[in-house]
């Protein structure tokens, strides 16, 4: 049997993280089966729409490489892949189910729901619609809908017996009936709820497994009953644990965090690699040591078995952990080309130094990648690479500055800079040795200085790539004004 998943996403306007799992655990799951990964819209709740949400919702997939292959972009044999354009497909199952006897029209009004749910709340019973509207005879309905009375058509759900499905994660889920509300099918705007909806297309998708956030454990059941209703069989149901941000708090990671959407992360200089491995993890152990997993390792190493219903921690220390190795590892230029707005909001270069200067820039975002967490932080150790002047930033470089040897070093190391007219592989290589050579000065007594004399620092990047990266101008220059 060919595996079908789905990623329905509704179009709010942002991608949370945790949607992404959602998204790359129903593409896990598909592929490691060699089968389908579909992309649908659920638009059903129109007032939840927004203007370009569905652009987020590709490109932040694309650029995870989440690619799907059928979607509303490009088609499929079970298309239409949006909802809202499904509409009249819903209806007619509806009505189906009214013919038959399991669903009916409803035309209670807000205002007595209210005053119902009121009632509940003050006794401390949980709300459930109480069903008044099965009992309507045939030509009352009839003249009712002819009047333009407005109604829902709702699941006529089961009073007795329970209802049971295996959840892959969960186990056995099991609810009364009699716990369960008549389910609205279809609103009164006739569109289908998500409720109705989600189950009409996973069927008419041929959708075999379907993973999902936790919060919808408990409406399953009730999926459950409309399935069987239609005669249709179950999917396979994966409810993910919810995202939890620290094993700490235990809270819950929300919308509201100013870290929760891939946009927000992107922005602070976590790399998309760094973001699906970790959510990855979130959720899902590959067992055994290796925790650095591209995605075509995850694909491979992914099993529905490895989910667990705990444990679901988007921790950030291990994030900036991991995203580090992915700044260590990752091909330059693609490095490159993400720090320099990072470079240019902090006004060490323009848009046009980022060109002009691109292979300098590459030089120097390479020296100092080793350091980073996440690419904002890049500003704070690139500082020693601009500027004429340089100051010693604390005790210890001054200290350094102030031994008894350092101006015989720097003044060799000027001449030295004199005798050339660029930095060349020569120089570097025997530039330290020729001074020891000459002045009998080595070890730390030679490089200090000059490090702290051209950096200011008494820590940093390799010595040889300071050399290449600053130039001699610069470095004569940074001598000269420290009156060297
Ligand atoms: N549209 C639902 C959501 O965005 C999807 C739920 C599901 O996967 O069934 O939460």
């Amino acid at each position: 049997m060919e595996i079908r998943t789905r990623f329905a996403p509704s179009p709010t306007g942002f991608m949370h993280v945790g949607g992404v799992r959602t998204a790359l655990f129903n593409y896990l799951i598909a592929k490691k089966n060699k089968g389908t990964f579909i992309l649908r819209i659920e638009d059903t709740d129109q007032k939840r729409y927004t203007e370009g949400a569905l652009e987020v919702i590709y490109k932040t997939l694309k650029d995870l490489g989440l690619f799907w292959d059928e979607g509303p972009d490009i088609g499929g044999e079970y298309g239409p892949y949006v909802q809202s354009e499904r509409k009249s497909n819903y209806l007619e199952y509806a009505k189906k189910l009214v013919n038959e006897g399991k669903a009916y029209y409803c035309f209670c009004s807000n205002e007595r729901l209210e005053d119902l749910r009121e009632k509940y709340e003050k006794n401390n019973m949980t709300f459930v619609y109480d069903g008044i509207c099965r009992g309507i005879e045939k030509e009352e309905l009839e003249k009712r809908i002819e009047n333009g009375e407005p109604y829902v058509i709702r699941f006529k759900t089961p009073k007795l017996g329970t209802t049971v499905y295996e959840d892959e994660v969960y186990g056995k889920i099991i609810v009364k009936n009699s716990e369960l509300e008549d389910l609205i099918l279809v609103k009164s705007d006739g569109m289908p709820t998500y409720n109705f909806a989600n189950v009409i297309d996973d069927h008419e998708m041929g959708i075999t497994h379907i993973a999902r956030g936790n919060e919808y454990i408990s409406s399953t059941p009730k999926y459950k009953l409309i399935y069987e209703a239609l005669g249709w069989e179950t999917p396979k149901f994966i409810h993910l644990p919810i995202i939890k941000k620290n094993q700490f708090t235990n809270k819950k990671l929300s919308k509201r965090d100013s870290d929760a959407t891939v946009e927000d992360l992107n922005n602070s200089g976590y790399l998309n690699e760094a973001i699906l491995n970790m959510l990855a993890l979130t959720g899902w152990s590959p067992g055994g040591e290796k925790e650095i997993f591209s995605l075509q390792e995850m694909v491979e190493a992914f099993s529905i078995e490895g989910i667990s219903s705990g444990n679901a921690i988007f921790d950030t220390t291990k994030l900036n952990w991991m995203n580090g190795i992915y700044i260590r590892k990752e091909d330059i230029e693609y490095i490159t080309d993400l720090s320099i707005p990072f470079i240019i909001n902090a006004g060490f270069i323009t848009e046009v130094d980022a060109t002009e200067r691109r292979e300098w820039l590459k030089r120097v975002i390479n020296a100092v990648r080793g350091n980073l967490e996440y690419l904002a932080q890049i500003t704070g150790h690139i500082n020693i690479f601009f500027g004429d002047t340089v100051e010693p930033e604390d005790d210890e470089s001054k200290e350094i500055l102030a031994g008894e040897q350092v101006p015989e070093v720097l003044k060799a190391f000027k001449t030295k800079l004199e005798q050339i007219e660029e930095i060349n592989e020569d120089f570097v290589k025997g530039v330290f040795k020729e001074i020891q050579k000459e002045t009998g000065i080595k070890g730390k007594n030679l490089y200090m200085p000059i490090r702290v004399a051209i950096t200011g620092q008494a820590h940093g990047p390799e010595m040889n790539e300071i050399l290449y990266i600053l130039g001699r101008d610069l470095m004569l220059t940074r001598l000269g004004k420290m009156g060297r």
